[in-house]
C-alpha cells in the first residue's frame, strides 16, 4: 500500500519550540470519494503564527490539536478528482498543512484555489502572491496608508511579509526605512529591495546606540511603522514616531516564545495622537482579490522582488520552524517536498 509522511504536534513547547514537540508519522495515501480530490503537496509555508497555535489557551485562532497533522498553508498538483471543478494536473492552493498528500471535499467553499503558474511560480503563492503579501498590503495599505513624502519603518524588514512592506511604501513615493538582523539581511533590503536604509539591531551594542543608528536614518521622525516583531525594537520606532502617526501591529515575534515584551513608553501614544491598529489578515478577506490581483501583476511585471528559504523535504520541517522563530530564515520560509 502507497503511504504518505505528515508532521504532527506531539507536545505543546514550554519556551522555545524543540524537535520533540513535533512527530513524524506514516499514514496510506487516500483515495477519492464522489466529490473529492486527492492533492500531492509540493511546497509547504512556514510560518511564525504556527509558534502561537502550539500554544493552549485565548487566541483568535483555535489552538493547534495534540497529534494532529500540524496546520498550514500548502501548495500542490491535484493527481486525482472525481469533482467536475478540479482536474489531474491543476496546481493548487490549500490548507494542507505539514502533509505530503491531502484528499479534500472539492465543494467546501474557500478549501482548495486553483492557481495560474503561467508568470508566477506555485511556491510565490504561499509568499508575496499569498497570505503574508496580503497581510503586507493590508497594513500598509488600509491602516498606515502613507502619503509620499512620508517615512515608513518596517522591522523583520527582509521577511516574506517586511519584504513587501518596504518595497510598496517605496512604490508609493516614501522613504522607506527597514530594521532587519544582519548585515547580509540590510544589504538586501536596501541593495535588492531598494529601501532607503536598512538598520542592522544585531550590530547595536545596547539600545541608546541602536536609537542613534535608527534616528540617523530618519531624520523627518517616522509617520508609519509597520511593526512585526515587538520588544525593544518596538521601543526604539516609538521615540521616532512623529505626531499624528500610525503603527499597524501585524506581528510580535520577540514575545513568541513567551518573553515579556512590555512597552516602555506607551504615553508617547497620547503625546503623538498616534493611531495603533492590530490586525489578522484572515479577518479581512474582503481585500483579498484586490491585494491578490495587485501583488500578482508587480511579481508577474518584476516590480517587486522576494526571496526564499528552502528546506528540502518533510523531515525536515521542524528544524526549518526553528529557524525560521531565531532569524535563520532569509525571506519566506518553504518546505520542498518533491
Ligand atoms: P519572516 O519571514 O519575517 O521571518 C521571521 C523573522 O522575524 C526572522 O527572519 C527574523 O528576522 C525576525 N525575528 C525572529 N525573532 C526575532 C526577535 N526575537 N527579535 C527580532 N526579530 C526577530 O516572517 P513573516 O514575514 O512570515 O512574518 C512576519 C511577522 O508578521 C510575524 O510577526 C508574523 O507573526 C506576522 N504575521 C501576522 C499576520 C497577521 O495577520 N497579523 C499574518 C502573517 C504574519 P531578523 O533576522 O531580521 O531579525
Amino acid at each position: 500500500m502507497a503511504t504518505f509522511n505528515r508532521v504532527v504536534l506531539a507536545s505543546r513547547p514550554t519556551g522555545p519550540v524543540v524537535l520533540e514537540n513535533f512527530r513524524l508519522e506514516t499514514a496510506p495515501v487516500p483515495t477519492c470519494g464522489e466529490g473529492q480530490v486527492l492533492v500531492r503537496i509540493h511546497y509547504l509555508s512556514l510560518d511564525p503564527y504556527m509558534r502561537g497555535r502550539m500554544n493552549e489557551g485565548k487566541s483568535y485562532a483555535p489552538a493547534q490539536a495534540l497529534n494532529e497533522t500540524m496546520v498550514g498553508g500548502t501548495v500542490g498538483e491535484v493527481v486525482q478528482s472525481r469533482h467536475d471543478k478540479f482536474k489531474f494536473g491543476d496546481k493548487v492552493v490549500g490548507m494542507a498543512g505539514w502533509q505530503e498528500y491531502q484528499r479534500v471535499d472539492a465543494a467546501e467553499r474557500g478549501v482548495l484555489q486553483r492557481v495560474d503558474t503561467t508568470h508566477i511560480p506555485l511556491p510565490a503563492y504561499l509568499g508575496v502572491v499569498g497570505m503574508p503579501g496580503v497581510t503586507a498590503w493590508y497594513g500598509l495599505k488600509k491602516i498606515i496608508a502613507p502619503k509620499a513624502g512620508d517615512t515608513v519603518v518596517v522591522s523583520a524588514a527582509s521577511g516574506a511579509v517586511g519584504g513587501v512592506v518596504g518595497q510598496m511604501a517605496k512604490t508609493q513615493g516614501c522613504r522607506a526605512v527597514g530594521i532587519a538582523g544582519g548585515k547580509a539581511k540590510c544589504d538586501y533590503v536596501v541593495k535588492e529591495l531598494g529601501l532607503d536604509a536598512c538598520v542592522d539591531y544585531k550590530s547595536a551594542r545596547d539600545s541608546k546606540e541602536l536609537y542613534a543608528m535608527l534616528k540617523a536614518e530618519t531624520p523627518d521622525g517616522v509617520d508609519g511603522y509597520f511593526e512585526n516583531v515587538g520588544g525593544e525594537i518596538l521601543d526604539t520606532v516609538m521615540r521616532r514616531m512623529n505626531a499624528f502617526s500610525r503603527i499597524a501591529f501585524c506581528g510580535m515575534i520577540a514575545g513568541y516564545d513567551g518573553q515579556p515584551i512590555p512597552m516602555k513608553n506607551p504615553s508617547l501614544i497620547l503625546v503623538n495622537r498616534m493611531k495603533m491598529e492590530g490586525f489578522i489578515v484572515y479577518e479581512h478577506r474582503e481585500v483579498w482579490p484586490q491585494a491578490l490581483r495587485e501583488l500578482g501583476g508587480w511579481v508577474a511585471a518584476g516590480k517587486i522582488k522576494y526571496r526564499e528559504t528552502i528546506a528540502q523535504g518533510l523531515e525536515n520541517a521542524p528544524q526549518a520552524f526553528i529557524g525560521l522563530l531565531r532569524g535563520a530564515n532569509f525571506g519566506k520560509q518553504l518546505v520542498k517536498l518533491i
